[in-house]
């Protein structure tokens, strides 16, 4: 057994003092529905080499992880453009902020909020001919596995209880940075969020950023080094809602978390990484996904700095 194997293998005991003290997000009535005392880790090598414990193979709502992959498909498309509609400082703000958006005449703080996230899905609705299809072949690509599907009840409820979305992107129009529909904007934000993909799956589709931009199963460029350079920075300083600095300060790895209960996390260079716990602390992460990832940095002293 390697020493990360060994390492993950103690993780599902290590963490389960924190179960019970957050809870699952219930804002989207979907959600509230898994079983929260669920725990899965995977973790995939630069050299290709996958390692899993507990529900690693077992299927959760992406949500906010998919702002990730959805932000490098439009950085593919439209390159540094996009940066002229989306800025890239943390909002020490929660992830659907309307206040932000006011003073800074409609250019969200950052790809990772919600507001930024719908900009982003503007403007792949702007470059890709069927884009809920495009951005599904795009993802089972990264994650070899063509099983992956959006999960039509999470759907319903996002767009059931998206007022607070609507709203935002009804705001963004009036500045006018949406340029397609407020619905279809939505419609194709959503289907985003409600991917359901294991941390197997989600560690393979993040070796890429990790890993200079480089495809995880193919011998070509998903973005180029500055680009996958640049989204870690992202998930560093943006990843991880209004709890940046604490991630940054105790984990110390480019993270991306979804109110699902999901954090990816990269060492660029070496590994891609999931983990999965459905009880959120009050900024809206995985609370078990965080000790699990301190724990994994210490124990490993695989880190960034
Ligand atoms: N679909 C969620 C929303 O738009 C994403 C939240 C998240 O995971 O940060 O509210």
């Amino acid at each position: 057994m390697s020493e990360i194997e060994t390492i993950l293998a103690t993780l599902p005991d290590a963490v389960s003092h924190t179960f019970g003290r957050g809870k699952p997000a219930d804002y989207i009535p979907a959600l509230a529905e898994v079983c929260p005392n669920k725990f899965g880790m995977a973790i995939s090598t630069v050299d290709g080499h996958d390692y899993v414990v507990g529900d690693a193979e077992e299927n959760f709502s992406t949500q906010s992880i998919s702002k990730v992959f959805s932000l490098s498909l439009a950085l593919h498309y439209a390159g540094e453009s996009v940066f002229e509609r989306i800025g890239v400082e943390p909002s020490g703000n929660p992830f659907n902020s309307l206040s932000q958006l006011e003073h800074e005449n409609g250019i969200p703080r950052n790809p990772f909020i919600n507001a930024g996230a719908i900009v982003v899905a503007d403007i792949l609705l702007s470059h890709l001919s069927s884009p809920k299809r495009d951005f599904l072949d795009y993802i089972r690509s990264l994650s070899k596995n063509l099983d992956i599907q959006f999960n039509k009840e999470v759907f319903r409820s996002e767009y059931d209880n998206g007022q607070r979305n609507f709203a935002l992107a009804y705001y963004l129009q009036s500045f006018g940075n949406i340029i397609n529909p407020v619905d279809q904007v939505l419609d194709f934000y959503f289907y985003l969020c409600s991917l359901s993909m294991s941390c197997l799956d989600l560690a393979r589709a993040s070796r890429f950023i990790a890993n200079d931009g480089l495809h995880p199963f193919k011998d070509k460029p998903v973005l180029s080094p500055v680009q996958a350079r640049r989204i870690n920075t992202l998930m560093m300083t943006c990843g991880t809602y209004d709890e940046a600095g604490e991630f940054a300060f105790h984990v110390g790895l480019p993270c991306k978390s979804g109110v699902g209960g999901g954090i990816i996390a990269t060492i660029p260079g070496k590994l891609s990484l999931c983990v999965w716990s459905p009880e959120l602390g009050k900024k809206g992460n995985s609370l078990p996904g965080m000790e699990a990832l301190k724990i994994f940095v210490e124990e490993t002293g695989l880190a960034v700095f």
